[in-house]
């Protein structure tokens, strides 16, 4: 995981969040032939597409829970 700075056009005050991101994803989708198609995606091509998936499931990111897991690793890395 990597800490992503993201901000987000779908937001009217331009917010910028810290999150984690994967570094390398795989997206598996159909082209328009019907036929399942698989791409790799790394650093900042990975953190856009992950943007653009949690839009599709309705999140964004600037929501509480996608924060969450930041956040706790924030406590414990006050705790070493
Ligand atoms: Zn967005």
């Amino acid at each position: 995981m990597i800490p992503s700075k993201e901000g987000c056009l779908s937001l009217e005050d331009g917010d910028v969040t810290t999150r984690k991101r994967h570094q390398t994803i795989a997206l598996r989708s159909f082209n328009p032939a019907r036929q399942l198609t698989q791409e790799y995606f790394n650093d900042s091509a990975a953190v856009v597409v992950q943007h653009e998936m949690d839009h599709l499931d309705g999140r964004m990111c600037n929501d509480r829970e996608n924060l969450s897991d930041l956040s706790q690793e924030n406590k414990s890395k006050k705790q070493t």
